[in-house]
């Protein structure tokens, strides 16, 4: 395992700079040996709502999050702070555990959401959490009614989460009439999401955590005495470990079997309060659009747009190398796509562009096990860009599977391994920048209103990456 290596400030997204900005400093990095019950690798929402849990559910036990640089620098402190459920995620929920634990699933995933905003509350975190819902939108003739197998799925199962709206009230609500049609789903928040996950970081803290950042686990070795993590500065001798490290989890094999690691690219304009007056993209509200390199964007309570972009850079055998996964690999794109939704931003400046990897399994949700079988090593991985609201849901996973609980949570039908394997490289990085070619090709066509060629349509179906499905 190579030692990871940490983020300049000006390579953080807005919300770390932000969040960051308010701390009087981070934490301290492990420094010797040190025993503890349980070790968490990775100080992202997954990894600190496992540390939570696990120590809610047994005050006895020491507890410790080793992070690699600090709580917030992965997915969790760049993400666009949407907190979505797995509502749009039902058919795939069915296939893979049946219909009643897939209503039972997305349902816990809405109940996530507002665990989030009550977990502030009582913790006094402020992460701007906003319960103002998602507009799933269609912003071209190609996205039109994109939703519907999914409501058509919903409805057959006698759940309705979502509104349908009228092309009138898609453009109201989006405050840009490039928005031709939607539904609307009322049980989505937006948060700040750093000041969430360095919120959840205090929380932990305050419960007897002990959390070290700047410690990257360099080693992973099981003994008979428990297994021994190795960082650059210590050790830790744990008789229970969850590995919690998101995109990086693609270094197991066993993993990355079933993992794909893209990037997804994010600007920030500069604050445009008379824009937003005007009705632009209502304070909370999450939009994102129908295509399958999803365009999602929000307001922040200080003024600005958030723009992201999802499918950027591919991952070579997993590989990340931080500070090039930081930047932004396509601003101008991304400024483009932001103008072409709300014309009056082009002359706007972008204060902030910045980048992060996207744990997609090869079935857009989640997966939870013991490493290599083994019940001290666990691990929890493949959100598929949703996992804001859901991590929530896998840290109760993770700690019922550390403590060798046997409840609804080490039950629960997410321990699996998704039964679709990727290939093997460098075909799957090969295959996978010509998908993605023709991804691009096929939805700039719909954008111009062109028919994108049969080639360009036939590879874009292999994609097996998926936001909503
Ligand atoms: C740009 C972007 C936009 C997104 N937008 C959304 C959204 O709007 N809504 C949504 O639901 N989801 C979104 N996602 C996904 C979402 O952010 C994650 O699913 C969620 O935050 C859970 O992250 P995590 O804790 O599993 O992983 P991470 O936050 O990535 O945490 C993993 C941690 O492990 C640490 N680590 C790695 N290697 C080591 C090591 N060797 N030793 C110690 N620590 C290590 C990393 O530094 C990192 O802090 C987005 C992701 C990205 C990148």
């Amino acid at each position: 395992m190579s030692q990871s290596s940490e983020l300049t400030p000006a390579a953080r997204s807005l919300w770390m700079q932000e969040t960051l900005a308010r701390e009087s400093g981070t934490g301290t990095a492990l420094l010797g040996s040190r025993r503890v019950d349980v070790c968490v690798v990775g100080g992202g929402l997954t990894g600190l709502w496992t540390a939570i849990r696990a120590k809610e559910q047994d005050p006895s036990l020491e507890v410790a999050v080793l992070e690699a640089d600090v709580c917030g620098s992965g997915a969790s402190g760049v993400n666009g702070g949407f907190a979505m459920t797995w509502w749009p995620k039902v058919k795939t929920l069915a296939k893979v555990m049946g219909t009643s634990d897939a209503l039972r699933m997305a349902a816990a995933s809405e109940a996530a959401v507002r665990d989030i905003g009550d977990f502030c509350r009582r913790h006094g975190i402020d992460a701007a959490f906003q319960p103002s819902g998602w507009l799933w939108a269609a912003t071209n003739p190609s996205q039109m009614d994109s939703w519907q197998a999914t409501l058509d799925d919903l409805a057959v199962l006698g759940a309705e989460p979502f509104k349908e709206l009228s092309a009138a009230e898609v453009a109201e609500m989006s405050g840009s009439d490039q928005h031709l049609g939607g539904v609307f789903e009322a049980g989505v928040a937006t948060v700040q999401p750093a000041a969430l996950v360095r919120g959840l970081r205090s929380a932990a803290i305050a419960a007897g955590v002990h959390v070290w950042e700047h410690s990257p686990m360099t080693g992973l070795h099981r003994g008979r005495q428990g297994v021994t993590l190795t960082t650059p500065g210590g050790t830790v001798l744990a008789q229970r470990v969850a590995l919690a490290t998101s995109a990086w989890l693609a270094r197991f094999r066993e993993i990355r079997r079933h993992l794909i690691v893209l990037g997804s690219d994010v600007i920030a304009t500069a604050p445009v309060p008379q824009l937003l007056e005007g009705s632009a993209l209502p304070e909370g509200l999450a939009i994102s659009d129908s295509r399958r390199l999803v365009h999602y964007y929000r307001s922040t309570d200080d003024g600005r747009i958030v723009f992201g972009k999802g499918g950027g850079r591919l991952a070579f055998r997993g590989r990340i190398d931080r500070e090039e996964w930081s930047k932004n690999s396509r601003p101008a794109d991304v400024h483009a796509h932001l103008t072409r939704m709300y014309p009056a931003t082009a002359n706007t400046d972008i204060t902030h562009a910045w980048s992060g990897p996207v744990d997609y399994s090869s079935d857009a949700l989640p997966f939870f096990g013991r490493l290599g079988g083994d019940p001290r090593v666990v691990y929890g991985v493949g959100f598929s860009g949703n996992g804001v609201g859901p991590s929530g849901l896998g840290g109760r996973i993770m700690a019922s599977l550390l403590l060798g609980a046997d409840d609804e949570w080490s039950n629960s039908p997410m321990v699996r391994k998704p039964r679709m394997w990727l290939p093997p490289e460098p075909i799957r990085y090969v295959g996978g920048r010509v998908v993605r070619t023709a991804l691009v090709n096929k939805e700039v066509a719909e954008d111009d209103g062109r028919r994108p060629s049969r080639v360009a349509t036939l590879l874009a179906s292999l994609d097996p990456t998926s936001f909503v499905g």
